[in-house]
């Protein structure tokens, strides 16, 4: 079988899709060059259409946590297809989904399932003003939180990676709602709550920021900055919305929270939670789903009970929740240890490799999440993150790519590892990395 090579299938893309992808970092803007056209995968390896296999460090940005094309998922969403593709009427897989999801998060008494993590902050935003009657939301540099209008500004990953402030077409009136904030300046929180506490309909945050690379919330005076935002809505009657869609069932069993909830008994003096949560990537296993949920009084100002309209001709659909079942069903505390133990090993490998090299680099994790900076000292928000050295990063880049190993294509992401990543894998992996580790130090 002759088939068209990547190169070719760029250049066709381009003429009829913008910019050849249909998300904006696949095009490689950043680090330049074409990207491959991927045409199958298996647990940790990609094909592309030249025939090159690589190990894959993206993971489709974290749904995959059990390796492409895990048996069991596969297995899931074949019976489930032979079923029905869509029924637009309840169906038993939402009910399960639902059940596994709040059997896991504490905070989460209700969920709703939609398409994306950009549907699911979208619906939270529209409950917590619903529920505050109040307009403005609080977000954070550097947080992504999808596609959302309101959301845009100041969103890391994609949006910095391309250096826009925002995104073009977005109303002045929508972005004068929204007030960005550096993370972890809690002084800043507290002076905005002062003078317009009043307005303030919720806070949304990253549980743990990954879309800027990996910048775990830090705690002052034993207060964790999560806890802490928490604390200054609730005393000023607005809501703290934390955003699990890449964190969530991939941080740990409990995402993010699981490393940061609460450690006392609910309702003690030290509980806290979030109102609303978002969740995406996992737990579709690869399909597109996303859910946003948390306490029972806010979830029920949902139409059609509430006045909250929200809706979905495919949401719950019974093959996206068939692979997000299937994959919950595969990440069991084992796998969770897995995953600890290959991101780890990677970490270990990839400090030596840059630190023999003599590369200036930092690397943070949050749970089994972590990313790798180009520069010398700790991230603790957007601007630090914007200052690395990210021609290094894509002389890293296309080493590694050409080495077989396939790295998110932004210096501003995080690695993605599976349960596929064996030692196997992960030996892979280090052969490549001394490689590149020289070609990143050579200016
Ligand atoms: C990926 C992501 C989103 C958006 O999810 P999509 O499914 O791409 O719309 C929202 N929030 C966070 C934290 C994300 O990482």
């Amino acid at each position: 079988m002759t088939s068209a090579s990547s190169a070719d299938l760029f250049t066709r893309a381009q003429k009829v899709i913008p910019s050849g992808v249909n998300s904006p970092v696949r095009a490689f803007g950043s680090v330049g060059g074409t990207p491959p056209f991927l045409t199958s995968a298996k647990g940790a390896l990609l094909h592309d259409a030249d025939g090159r296999e690589y190990v894959d460090l993206v993971g489709s940005w974290g749904p995959m946590i059990l390796g492409h094309a895990h048996e069991g998922v596969v297995e899931a969403v074949r019976e489930a297809a032979g079923r029905g593709l869509s029924f637009g009427a309840p169906q038993p897989g939402e009910v399960t989904l639902a059940e596994e999801v709040i059997s896991r998060i504490a905070p989460v008494e209700q969920l709703r399932l939609v398409n994306s993590g950009t549907e699911a902050t979208m619906s939270a935003l529209r409950v917590a003003r619903a529920a505050t009657s109040r307009d403005v939301i609080v977000k954070f540099a550097g947080c992504y939180h999808g596609h959302v209008d309101a959301l845009l500004a100041e969103a890391g990953s994609g949006v910095a990676t391309f250096a826009m402030p925002g995104s073009a077409g977005v109303t002045a009136s929508t972005a004068r709602d929204t007030v960005v904030l550096p993370y972890g300046d809690r002084e800043a929180v507290t002076a905005l709550f002062a003078e317009r506490g009043s307005e303030i309909a919720a806070i949304i945050t990253e549980a743990a920021p990954a879309n800027m690379g990996v910048v775990p919330p830090l705690e002052a005076d034993g207060v964790g900055f999560n806890r802490f935002l928490s604390q200054t809505a609730h005393a000023n009657g607005a809501l703290l919305i934390s955003d699990e869609v890449l964190t969530g069932f991939r941080a740990s069993r409990e995402g993010y929270y699981g490393v940061d909830g609460p450690t006392g008994v609910a309702g003690a003096d030290d509980a806290w939670a979030p109102d609303l949560m978002t969740f995406g990537k996992v737990i579709g296993g690869g399909l597109p789903v996303g859910a946003f949920g948390g306490r029972k009084d806010l979830m029920g100002l949902l139409a059609p009970a509430g006045p909250v309209y929200q809706a979905g001709t495919l949401s719950g659909n019974p093959l996206a929740t068939a692979a997000g079942l299937a994959t919950f069903a595969g990440l069991d505390e084992a796998a969770y240890e897995t995953l600890g133990a290959a991101s780890s090993t990677l970490q270990q490998l990839v400090a030596d490799a840059l630190t023999t090299a003599g590369v200036p680099h930092v690397i943070q994790s949050a749970g089994t999440l972590f990313s790798v900076f180009f520069r010398e000292d700790p991230v603790t928000g957007y601007a630090d993150a914007k200052a690395q050295d990210t021609a290094a990063f894509t002389r890293f880049f296309h080493a590694m790519l050409e080495a077989g190993v396939y790295l998110p294509p932004s210096a501003f992401e995080a690695w993605f590892v599976s349960t596929a990543h064996t030692p196997e894998v992960l030996d892979r992996i280090a052969a490549a990395l001394p490689g590149a580790a020289k070609a990143a130090a050579s200016a």
